[in-house]
């Protein structure tokens, strides 16, 4: 594994990967497009000159969904981004999700709301 220049290429949207000068807490940031290329975590955000993707996991030690518990969770759960959740939707545990369990809740706490109460909270986000 060798350090990206960020003028040489940006992580997919989405992606946890390792940066460098080392942020204070953690040399761990997400790397979002929106609205502009930002490497950051928990809402902080970071000057980043180079990345590297994160090493494997231990044996073991794949990551665990914030939902299910169950291991393999493939991405990073919307409320660690740009994305909102519903009122009633459960908040994962962890940052990360499978993509099917996070789609799961979003249709059932989705499904539990008035039009109106739909309607009141997309613009009480805007
Ligand atoms: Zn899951």
């Amino acid at each position: 594994m060798e350090w990206i220049r960020v003028e040489d290429g940006l992580p997919e949207e989405g992606a946890r990967v390792i940066v460098w000068p080392e942020p204070e807490r953690a040399p761990v940031a997400i790397f979002m497009h929106t609205p502009e290329p930002t490497f950051g975590i928990d809402g902080r955000t970071f000057h980043v000159t180079h990345w590297m993707g994160m090493p494997e996991p231990p044996d073991g030690e794949a990551d665990i969904c914030g939902l299910c518990g169950g291991p393999g969770a493939d991405k990073m759960a919307a409320h660690t981004g740009s994305g909102a959740l519903w009122p009633g939707e459960t908040r994962p545990d962890t940052d990360m999700v499978h993509s099917e369990c996070e789609q799961e809740e979003t249709r059932r706490a989705h499904s539990l709301l008035s039009d109106e109460q739909r309607r009141d909270f997309l613009e009480g986000i805007r």
